[in-house]
């Protein structure tokens, strides 16, 4: 087995967060999870009693993260793995949707997984390692209408993720974002935020869209499980990369954004090149 780690994760209550902490415990890992009940907090550590500890946190609630972060460190010890997860989807069409939506899509995707991240860079730093995993989403590379503000959050922390990944690399820190495809967890079931339909003119493009997706939750073809298992094999790696898709839709809705992109930059190349003295 791979040396034992301590993972802190936000999000355990289900999804994603909840298989990587019980694929983690499995493995003999230590887990420190964030969840957001009382009832979510006990059935965590039941997974593992002495492996186990679940902390009560909003990644919103920003005022707390620092002490939280330093409290529970001072009580378990250095974390290895950071694991930003705790996220949800916002859908609606763009025009429909409330500014106070996207405000709210940033505070959770973007600015909590920021702050989480800031309490814990200073530890990682002065001990000269740590793996920082953000949890993207093809959505941070793709884009699909109806969920702008989704993919522009997952952007966002795509974004910070590159950037970090150069600045803390001469201290020995990795940082990856990892992008999954769909997968089978509450994310467009009880998660998601739909913002109600209001314009006509859009009932055509995407009521079809919003149905399909409320269709496919639940029969999405990504295995939480198997996410887990590779997220594992990442923290394993003495070479972690910056970026990693997860699932056979990401890999090829990912590459053929990434080869159109490459050919539209081919054919406006000479106007590209136009605006140097
Ligand atoms: P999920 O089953 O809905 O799990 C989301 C987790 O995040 C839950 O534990 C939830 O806690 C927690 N959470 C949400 N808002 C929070 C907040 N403000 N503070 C603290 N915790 C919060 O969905 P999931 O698919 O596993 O989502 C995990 C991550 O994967 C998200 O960042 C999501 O965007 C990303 N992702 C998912 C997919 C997919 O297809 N499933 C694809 C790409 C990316 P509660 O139980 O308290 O709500």
């Amino acid at each position: 087995m791979s040396s034992r780690k301590t993972l802190f994760i936000t999000g355990v209550s289900s999804g994603l967060g909840n298989a990587l902490a019980r694929e983690a415990l499995a493995a003999g890992h230590r887990v420190i999870g964030t969840v957001r009940s009382e009832a979510a907090l006990q059935a965590f550590e039941a997974l593992s009693p002495d492996q186990a500890h679940g902390v009560l946190l909003d990644v919103t609630d920003f005022e707390r993260i620092d002490s939280v972060v330093a409290a529970t460190q001072a009580r378990h010890g250095p974390v290895d793995v950071l694991v930003n997860n705790a996220g949800y989807g916002h859908e609606g069409i763009f025009e429909e949707s409330p500014l106070e939506e996207m405000r709210r899509q940033f505070d959770v995707n973007v600015f909590g997984a920021v702050a989480v991240t800031k309490a814990f860079v200073p530890y990682f730093r002065q001990r000269r390692a740590g793996h920082i995993l953000n949890i993207t989403s093809m959505g941070g590379t793709i884009t699909m209408p109806g969920i702008a503000y989704y993919c522009a959050s997952k952007f966002a922390l795509e974004g910070i993720s590159d950037t970090l990944s150069k600045e803390l690399l001469p201290f020995n820190i990795f940082v990856t974002a990892v992008a999954p495809g769909s997968f089978r967890t509450d994310w467009a079931g009880r998660s998601m935020r739909r913002t109600p339909r209001s314009i006509a003119d859009y009932d055509a493009s995407f009521d079809p869209i919003r149905k399909a997706r409320e269709e496919k939750s639940g029969k999405q073809p990504g295995n939480p499980q198997k996410a887990a298992r590779a997220m594992l094999q990442l923290i394993d790696s003495p070479t972690p990369p910056a970026h990693l898709l997860l699932g056979s839709d990401a890999l090829s809705l990912v590459r053929d954004k990434l080869s159109r992109a490459a050919r539209e930059i081919d054919q406006w190349e000479a106007l590209s090149r136009s605006t140097d003295d």
